[in-house]
């Protein structure tokens, strides 16, 4: 990673200072270097016809640089649809944002990872459009047609709380608590206005979203059936990997600002393989490609699965400290084998393995609602 390239420019340290630019800016230097002619490289890149800039162009994009300078500055973690969370800097005019610049400045937190700089999208650096667009939300509206109809008319606040206290009232005196939904956001604008709806919601038995299923933007498939989105590493484990199986995801696209560590990754050595039916962005930065029929991919895991398991490819050691792979399963409902199984007074969340020493099932140490706090196990157990 810190390679220094020909002309002596350290890759790293110029993605951090660049980092901050954007579209705007690099367009306006290129031009700059254009018009007095100091790119040597001009001509590699710029088609013959386009490479006459005019001075009404320079002027524009000069004039359009110097306004978005503002005449004050602040700090944006946008977005309210996005967990990105990424900084910006904004650059106000007037009071209103004119222009938004990523902070660039995160921290290293580990000197064998690269740091997570530039966050950020190309959705984010137009965020603060949004703030002044003809359908942006300002003020309660009530549909005032049939659903669907699309015709609503505005109420003032005092109406609108009054209405929402109305109906919730009314749900929780018939006990319908599952027909009342809380959806709180991404929180990431404030924690407490997340963090006291959901209270709020769990308080009267309402029925409250996880933040990925309705945004879409992390695993909504991981939503729905472990009931939680996030049940893997935080990003910078894709540099980690020395080998990065990527199926069922287009990070390249739907995670632009972490998307870096698999292209930083690849500068150490690491293979990334995609899965995927399409040439994905995630593909083209793959080392390999492997494109499957739509709709095979389940079958194509479950395959690899077989034959991992069949010849035994796995680390034995691994799967049976770290995984559920060694628990029992009862065949007449292929559900997990767990105390109250054994024993009427048992507990759901304490399940057992066979263990190969004593010729019985044990406990498998670690699950939820085991005594013994760790998953390591006892030299004397072996499942
Ligand atoms: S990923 Fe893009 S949209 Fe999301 S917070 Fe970052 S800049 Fe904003």
């Amino acid at each position: 990673m810190s390679k220094k390239s020909d002309d002596g420019i350290n890759r790293r340290a110029f993605l951090k200072a660049a980092g901050g630019m954007i579209a705007s800016t690099s367009i306006f230097s290129r031009l700059s270097h254009a018009e007095d002619g100091n790119n040597p490289d001009i001509n590699e890149y710029v088609p013959e016809n386009l490479r006459e800039v005019g001075p009404a162009t320079l002027d524009e994009y000069r004039s359009r640089f110097t306004y978005t300078k503002g005449d004050s500055t602040g700090f944006s973690p946008h977005c309210v649809n996005c967990k990105g969370n990424c900084a910006w800097q904004t650059f106000e005019k007037d009071g209103r944002i004119v222009r938004e610049e990523q902070v660039a400045n995160y921290p290293q937190i580990r000197a064998d990872i690269p740091d997570a700089n530039p966050r950020g999208c190309n959705k984010g650096a137009v965020h603060s459009q949004s703030l002044h667009e003809k359908d942006r939300l300002l003020y309660p509206l009530k549909r005032a047609g049939e659903r669907g109809s699309g015709k609503w008319k505005r109420i003032s606040w005092d109406e609108a709380f009054t209405e929402i206290a109305k109906r919730i009232v009314d749900k929780l005196a018939r006990k319908e608590f599952e027909k009342i939904m809380v959806y709180a956001g991404t929180g990431i604008l404030s924690p407490l206005k997340r963090g006291a709806g959901l209270r709020f919601g769990s308080l009267i038995g309402a029925v409250r979203f996880n933040i990925a299923g309705p945004l879409g933007d992390m695993f909504p498939g991981a939503t729905i059936a472990y009931g939680n989105s996030l049940s893997g590493t935080t990003s910078e484990a894709w540099y980690d990997a020395d080998y990065l199986l990527i199926i069922g995801a287009n990070p390249m696209a739907t995670r632009i600002p972490d998307a870096h560590y698999i292209n930083e990754g690849r500068y150490k050595g690491n293979r990334v393989v995609t899965i995927s039916p399409e040439y994905s962005p995630t593909a083209k930065a793959s080392s390999h490609w492997i494109p499957i029929k739509t709709g095979t991919d389940s079958l194509f895991v479950a395959s690899m699965n077989h034959v991992i398991l069949k010849e035994k490819l796995y680390d034995e050691k691994f799967i049976k400290e770290l995984t559920d792979l060694p628990f029992l399963v009862k065949v007449k409902d292929e559900k997990l084998l767990n105390g109250s199984d054994i024993v009427p007074w048992g507990k759901t969340d304490v399940f057992y393995f066979y263990d190969l020493v004593s010729s019985k099932h044990v406990e498998a140490p670690g699950t939820k609602g085991s005594d013994i706090k760790s998953i390591k196990l006892d030299s004397k157990i072996n499942p």
